[in-house]
């Protein structure tokens, strides 16, 4: 009994942190440019405003402003303080290492 309700609400936390992940990813995504050596991608820089890295060939450029923490702060709940710093250590994170793998 208890180990149902337990791995139930299990479930629901998986669920919503793959949501949140997703939502991640996809901020990054709509705030990355296309690397012009490589034409992969290239996320935003979380410690900047407009500086980019290549995941692939590490080419760091600056180019338009970005809106990552911006964005991501908003989209996790900015009045719930140890909540949204949690996202942003985390979103920091994946932007710094650029590792998607991690979030699937
Ligand atoms: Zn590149």
């Amino acid at each position: 009994m208890f180990k149902t309700i337990s791995n139930f609400f299990k479930s629901i936390n998986e669920d919503k942190i793959n949501d949140e992940n997703q939502k991640m990813l996809q901020i990054l995504d709509s705030e990355s440019l296309t690397c012009t050596s490589c034409n992969n991608i290239a996320y935003p820089v979380w410690s900047s405003k407009n500086k980019y890295r290549c995941t692939e060939c590490d080419r760091r450029f600056s180019n338009i402003n970005h809106n990552l923490i911006e964005r991501a702060l908003n989209e996790f709940d900015i009045n719930n303080m140890n909540y949204s710093k949690e996202k942003e250590k985390k979103l920091k994170l994946i932007c710094e290492r650029s590792i998607k793998s991690e979030l699937i």
